[in-house]
This record gives structure tokens, C-alpha cells and sequence, in this order.
């Protein structure tokens, strides 16, 4: 009988999953596969908190393969020499893979197709498996010979009127052929040191059942309550759509198909918004590899270092009570608000004018959807050095404080020490009198305001 392999990468799902489906087309026999990846382990992107979510997701795809007939093949070490050789056991002719954006991605995926060629096997990337919309589909038009989008509103704009290949359900029964695998690995395979504690539990039976209780009863009040961070009413999916345990082009689907039955929706259109940016930033990377460790656009930055306002950054203790409460919920939960990640990386380097890619690392040591595009041109972003168009805007803490937290509450959820300060007070400690004050055992603020912000427009020739 004929066999095919699929190497599950950043598709950790049954449903909807184009490659999954391709390989049970081709072929009597598939073999599902998922390389521990000694290249992105030894790159120490495997976390013990994404290390947790990725052992969950295995286990879920493996248990959903197992009431299929078949099981997860797990094999580790060098992606690329490991899948050769399934190929070359199972005398599968085929390798089918979604293709990715990072450079990691895109190398994996060229090394991949040489070794197979050799082999006299071939290699079949399917696009739009990770993103709703695969980069590279739109470029703008006219002669400026652009091979992505740099700007997010006329993108969103074709992105909008693309129409999405339709959703589908999950294979029925997936053969193998006889071939060996390790045993599944637990979290403590993966990464050495204890996952934070407010961790969600990862794969796709999780993602379909928060999906489900999102349509439900989150996607109304997206419109107009995303950017209230002590609401905490946005999906959480972000973790769910990074490994791939839910399909972006189905979340878009159900989100405007819901949007259609109940009348059209600020809330939906809000949230399918968001994933738009998601494909925006993929496709960005796709065409720019290298913006994940270099200015997309340098605006000749002189960054500053100081461990000490680095260390009370990453630590949550640099006195502006809305910067430091998102951070320690980051330590705590391996995730954090939209507006609060907008924030505190304004805070890092705009206010205190350090490294963007400072902060990139500090959150992917620390995030469970940390994801190259996402992650590393959301922060280029907001430090002005990627697709902003207003690349030297600063957001003030304490505004951003007062306008997205007014009463004061997610502040004192994460910030103990000030837990006992009445609604918006909460933002002021230093305002205190002295012996109050002292009482607090709060720091006092690492930076001035105002200092901060003429540095920053001094440094990039504004003023
Ligand atoms: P929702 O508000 O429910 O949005 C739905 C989905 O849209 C998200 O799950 C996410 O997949 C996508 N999305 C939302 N906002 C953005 C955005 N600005 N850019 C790209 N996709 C978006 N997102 C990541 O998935 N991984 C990261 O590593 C990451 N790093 C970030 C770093 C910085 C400095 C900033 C400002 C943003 C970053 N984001 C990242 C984007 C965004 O903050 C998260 O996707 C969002 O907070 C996840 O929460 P949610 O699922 O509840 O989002």
C-alpha cells in the first residue's frame, strides 16, 4: 500500500487542516509525524510554559488520531534527517508540510525539499494552513513591485473582500503503516523548570470548547469592551491559533457566519479584525525574514542600556502601577492583554528608549503564544521601527491607565502591595503623603514622564 507522511509543524489540529487532508488523499496510508526539534529546542524557544501547551496539544492530536485508527509518530533530533528517514522506512513518496513565515520556517522547508529530492521523494507545501490568508496572495497593486503589504489599512481592505476556501471537518480514519515512535513527551521532556501557574490547558479539543464559549457569550461585547483590561474580555485564542489547535480560516468563518445570523456586528467585525493584523504581520515576515532581529525600517536608534530599569521592567516593579501589573500578570499566566502589551512596550522603548528586541526576548521567554511574526513586529510597531504609520507616537502610562483601567481594578488584581487604594488612586501611589507612602513597600517610578519623553523625541530628531 502507499504511504504519505505529514509533518505536523504549526498545524496541531484534525479539523480543517488542508495538509492532513492532501496526505489521506494521496494515499492509503499516512503517517503523522511530529519531530521534537532539536533546531528550535537548542534555539530555546521550547519554554516550560510552551513546553506544557505543546505536551498538551501532542496528546490531544494523538488521542484524536487513536479514535481514528491511527496515533501520533513522534520522533526527535534534526527535523529534517528524522522525517527522511520515516520517509524512507515507511517508502512514503511524499512529505506534506504547511509552509511558514519566519526564516526558521522557510529553511526548514527548502532543506527539507533538497534532502527528499535526493531521496527521489518530493516534498507538498500547503499555504493558508497557518494563516487565513497565505502571504504572498495579496501585493498591491500598481508597478511599485512590493511583494507584501506594508501598510495594515489597504491590506485589511483586500484581505476583507478575499474570499476563504471553505472549512473542513476532520478525516474519518486515519492507517499507518507499521513504524516506531518515542513515547509522547511530557512537559518535562521538552523544557527544564516549572511552567508559571496560571497556565491554560493547550490543544485542539481545548481551543474548539473556548471557541465554541466564545461565539457564544464573548464575541457581542468585543467591540466594545477589548480594550478594558480589568474586563478581560478578549478570546484567548491567541495560544490556540500560534500551535495551530484551532484553524484561523475557520475561527473567521464561524466568527462572520455568527455575525450574519444575529444581523452584521461591530463585535465580530472587531475581533476578525484582529486576525487580519495576524496574517498582516505573517505576511510581512514571509517577504522580510531578517525584521525579526532587524529594524524593518531603521530610524537610526541609539538605544540606551540599563540593566537596573531593564531588571524593574521585566520584574514589574518600575513604579507605574498599569506597566507593572501587566507584566507580573506575563510572569503569572504566560499571556497578557492586547492594550497592555501596547503599553508596557511603549513604556520600554519609547519612555525608557531601550532595545525593542530586549523586550521581543523578555516576552517569548515568557509567553505561551509567542510567535516570530506576531511577537517581533508587533514589537517593531509600537518601538516605530516597523509598520506603524505613526512610527514616534508615545503612549503615557498614566492615560492609558486612566482610560483602559478607570476604576483601577486590574491594577490591584496583579499588584498586591496596592491592592488596599481606592479606584483610580490606585495609578498615583506616589501622590500619597510620606508616611502613607512609605507604607506601601510600592517603588517609586524608575523614570520621569516628561524627562522620558523629551530623551525620546531628542534621540529621534523630532525636537
Ligand atoms: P483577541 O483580542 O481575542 O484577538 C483575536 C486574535 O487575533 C488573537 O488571538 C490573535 O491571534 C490575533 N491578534 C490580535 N491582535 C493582534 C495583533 N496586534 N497582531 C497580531 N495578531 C493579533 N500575538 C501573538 O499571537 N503572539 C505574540 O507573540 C504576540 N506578541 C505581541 C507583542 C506586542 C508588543 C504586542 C503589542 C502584541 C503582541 N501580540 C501577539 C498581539 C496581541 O497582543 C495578542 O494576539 C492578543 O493579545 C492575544 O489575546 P487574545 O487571543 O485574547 O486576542
Amino acid at each position: 500500500m502507499r504511504a504519505t507522511v505529514v509533518l505536523f509543524t504549526a498545524d496541531l489540529r484534525l479539523r480543517d487542516n488542508p495538509v492532513l487532508a492532501a496526505a489521506l488523499r494521496a494515499a492509503e496510508h499516512v503517517v503523522p509525524l511530529f519531530v521534537i526539534d532539536s533546531g528550535i529546542a537548542g534555539a530555546g524557544f521550547v519554554t516550560p510554559a510552551r513546553a506544557a501547551f505543546l505536551a498538551d496539544c501532542l496528546a490531544d492530536l494523538d488521542e484524536g488520531l487513536r479514535a481514528r485508527g491511527g496515533r501520533l509518530i513522534v520522533r526527535a533530533g534534526d527535523v529534517v534527517r528524522e522525517t527522511c528517514r520515516v520517509a524512507a522506512e515507511t517508502n512514503a513518496m511524499e512529505v506534506h508540510l504547511a509552509s511558514g513565515a519566519s526564516g526558521y520556517a522557510q529553511r526548514r522547508e527548502e532543506r527539507l525539499r533538497s534532502a527528499l529530492t535526493v531521496d527521489g521523494r518530493s516534498l507538498c507545501v500547503h499555504d493558508a494552513v497557518t494563516t487565513a490568508v497565505a502571504p504572498g496572495v495579496l501585493v498591491p497593486s500598481g508597478s511599485s513591485g512590493k511583494d507584501h503589504y506594508a501598510v495594515f489599512t489597504p491590506y485589511h481592505r483586500r484581505w476583507s473582500a478575499e474570499r476563504l476556501r471553505p472549512v473542513s471537518p476532520a478525516p474519518r480514519r486515519v492507517e499507518l503503516p507499521p513504524v516506531r515512535s518515542l513515547p509522547l513527551p511530557g512537559p518535562r521532556d521538552l523544557a527544564r523548570g516549572p511552567a508559571p501557574a496560571g497556565l491554560p490547558k493547550g490543544g485542539e479539543s481545548e481551543g474548539r470548547r473556548r471557541l465554541a464559549a466564545w461565539l457564544r457569550s464573548g464575541l457581542a461585547g468585543y467591540a466594545a469592551a477589548h480594550d478594558d483590561l480589568a474586563a478581560d474580555a478578549t478570546s484567548r485564542l491567541s495560544s490556540y491559533l500560534h500551535f495551530g489547535c484551532l484553524s484561523p480560516a475557520e475561527v473567521i468563518s464561524r466568527a462572520r457566519r455568527w455575525a450574519t445570523e444575529d444581523e452584521p456586528h461591530a463585535g465580530a467585525e472587531a475581533f476578525v479584525r484582529q486576525l487580519a493584523w495576524r496574517d498582516f504581520h505573517h505576511q510581512v515576515l514571509a517577504a522580510v525574514p531578517g525584521a525579526a532581529h532587524r529594524d524593518y525600517r531603521t530610524r537610526h536608534d541609539r538605544w540606551r542600556t540599563d540593566p537596573d530599569e531593564l531588571a524593574a521592567w521585566r520584574a514589574g516593579m518600575t513604579g507605574y502601577p498599569v506597566v507593572d501589573a501587566a507584566m507580573r500578570q506575563l510572569a503569572h499566566e504566560g499571556w497578557m492583554h492586547n492594550r497592555a502589551r501596547m503599553l508596557v512596550a511603549s513604556f520600554l522603548t519609547k519612555t525608557l528608549y531601550h532595545d525593542w528586541r530586549e523586550g521581543a526576548g523578555h516576552f517569548e521567554g515568557l509567553l505561551v503564544d509567542a510567535d516570530v511574526a506576531d511577537n517581533r513586529l508587533n514589537w517593531q510597531w509600537v518601538a516605530g521601527t516597523g509598520n506603524d504609520t505613526r512610527p514616534h507616537r508615545v503612549l503615557n502610562p498614566l492615560v492609558q491607565a486612566r482610560r483602559f483601567d478607570p476604576r483601577g481594578d486590574y491594577v490591584r488584581r496583579w499588584v498586591p502591595e496596592l491592592a488596599a487604594l481606592p479606584g483610580a488612586a490606585v495609578h498615583t501611589p506616589w501622590r500619597l503623603d510620606g508616611p502613607a507612602r512609605a507604607a506601601l513597600r510600592y517603588p517609586a517610578p524608575v523614570v520621569d514622564l516628561t524627562e522620558g519623553l523629551a530623551r525620546f523625541r531628542r534621540a529621534r530628531g523630532l525636537d
